[in-house]
């Protein structure tokens, strides 16, 4: 399998740090409003990585955090009168309803920022000890970038040219730099925001501290894998290398991968530029499986352009699809036979081939788009060699071929409305046995399970109701 690495600024064949593992760590969002599709693009591009690591063979633990304290939840806290936590934890709800109607799996872990202050205390001060850090008069604590040799060698700037300039960057409170890319650990409190006791004053986390100390406590030291959107090269993933290196004094992440922007008018959807579509709004519009298979249809470093044209052929390609499956299924109980004929046992032959050029286009850096190409290409196959008069040893040999590629990359094409009822009745089930025994951890562990299906539950007056989200 070959990663393009923003390291090396090349692909590069992928040997994990244990045979057979994958740790991962994806860059989440900030929560302080619903996501765009902007957001959507890291989490479906890393959510498929995943499921290709799994599907062939390895076991993956995949890390992604929320960004709870920051100053734009700090102000959108102070504009509705409301804690912060209040704010981080409407919008972690809302993100997770976001990324089931997406099919994206949970993290095996999720942290927030402000559930790991221990952690971030302890490597702050390792780095002051150590010489990577120094506290200015105010309390703020800085990492000093000069005390890493390697400084810039992700983003594969020139320290130097950096600096220059430095006077002109200055900015107010911050005079106490002795450099202009030293960057904040820890700053002090200003009134109105949450705070926490340090050694050096009374204050919150810099925001690049977090992901060093969430990598290295879910996952280690040393991870295989470090992910976000290519503009969290510089600063953000610089900064994480610098701290997390100086601190462990080890090779922080073996393998760094970005994806492109998504675009639209060709220019990057943000919330600071006002030009972006949450995925809320788009799910009003299309099945959000149709903006998975349209974030897909494009290698994860190609700049994406976002069009309402480019979501209708998503729809088309998908129910092309789907329609291939539906074809199969409906001829359960119609076929029999368990052995393969001779013409079945050459089109099967050309099925195999037919998904080692789908697993060659993603062991080449995850080229969805060519695995999209293939699988179109297996449904075509299917669609001129099904019929009635097959085995039915050829018929569920296609389908499980054509359902495997479809998990690889996350669509759902199967109608899984029956069965899922049932599970869900259980479950809901089973939260109630849980509320009447008073354990809530159980019943709120059985709710974010249901959140993750895509369920969503409300307590009324006549009972539990449920809906799809
Ligand atoms: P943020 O909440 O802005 O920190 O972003 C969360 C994740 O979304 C990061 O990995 C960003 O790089 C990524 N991201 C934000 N906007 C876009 C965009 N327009 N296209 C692709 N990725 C994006
Ligand atoms: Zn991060």
């Amino acid at each position: 399998m070959k990663i393009f690495n923003t390291l090396s600024r090349t692909k590069e064949e992928f040997v994990p740090l244990e045979p057979g593992k994958v740790k991962m760590y994806v860059c989440g969002p900030t929560v302080y409003n619903l996501i765009h599709i902007g957001n959507a693009r890291p989490m479906i591009v890393f959510d498929t990585v995943r499921r290709y690591f799994e599907y062939k063979g390895y076991e993956v633990t995949y890390v992604s955090n929320f960004t709870d304290v920051d100053d734009k939840i700090i102000k959108k806290a102070n504009e509705e009168g409301v804690d912060s936590s209040e704010i981080s934890s409407r919008y972690i709800e809302e993100c997770r309803k976001d990324m089931a109607g997406m099919n994206v799996r949970s993290a095996t872990v999720h942290p927030q920022a402000t559930q790991e202050i221990p952690g971030m205390l302890t490597m702050i001060q390792t780095l002051i000890d150590g010489g990577h850090a120094y506290v200015a008069a105010d309390g703020t604590v800085y990492f000093r970038t000069r005390s890493f040799k390697d400084y810039g060698k992700l983003s594969h700037k020139n320290i130097d040219e950096l600096q220059s300039g430095f006077r002109e960057l200055r900015v107010t409170g911050e005079e106490d730099k002795e450099d202009a890319n030293d960057f904040v650990l820890w700053k002090p409190k200003k009134e109105g925001e949450p705070y926490w006791d340090s050694a050096w004053c009374k204050g919150r986390p810099g925001w690049h501290i977090e992901c060093s100390v969430m990598a290295k406590r879910y996952l280690g030291d040393q991870i295989d894998i470090h992910a976000g959107g290519e503009d969290l090269i510089f600063p953000h993933h610089e900064n994480e290398i610098a701290q997390s290196e100086s601190a462990n004094g080890k090779l922080f992440a073996n393998y760094w991968m970005h994806n492109a922007f998504l675009n639209i008018d060709n220019r990057k959807m943000s919330k600071s530029l006002g030009n972006f579509f949450t995925v809320r709004e788009i799910a009003g519009q299309y099945n959000l499986q149709v903006l998975r298979f349209f974030m897909l249809s494009a290698h994860y470093r190609s700049p994406l352009n976002f069009s309402a044209d480019l979501m209708e052929s998503s729809k088309n390609g998908l129910e092309r699809i789907q329609t291939a499956m539906e074809r199969l299924r409906d001829l359960d109980g119609k076929v029999s036979g368990d052995v393969l004929t001779e013409a079945e046992k050459a089109w099967d032959a050309q099925a195999g081939e037919l998904v080692a050029k789908f697993e060659a286009a993603m062991d080449d850096d995850f080229n969805t788009a060519d695995a999209i190409a293939a699988l179109f290409e297996l449904v075509k196959l299917s669609n001129s060699t099904v019929s009635a008069d097959c085995s039915k040893a050829y018929t569920e040999d296609m389908k499980g071929r054509i359902q495997s590629l479809c998990d690889v990359l996350g669509l759902i094409v199967e109608s899984r409305t029956e069965t899922l009822d049932d599970a869900v009745e259980k479950l809901i089930a089973d939260r109630q046995v849980a509320r009447k025994a008073k354990d809530f951890a159980k019943a709120d562990a059985i709710r974010q399970q249901l959140l993750d299906m895509g369920i969503e539950l409300k307590d009324t007056r006549e009972g539990v109701k449920w809906k799809r989200i």
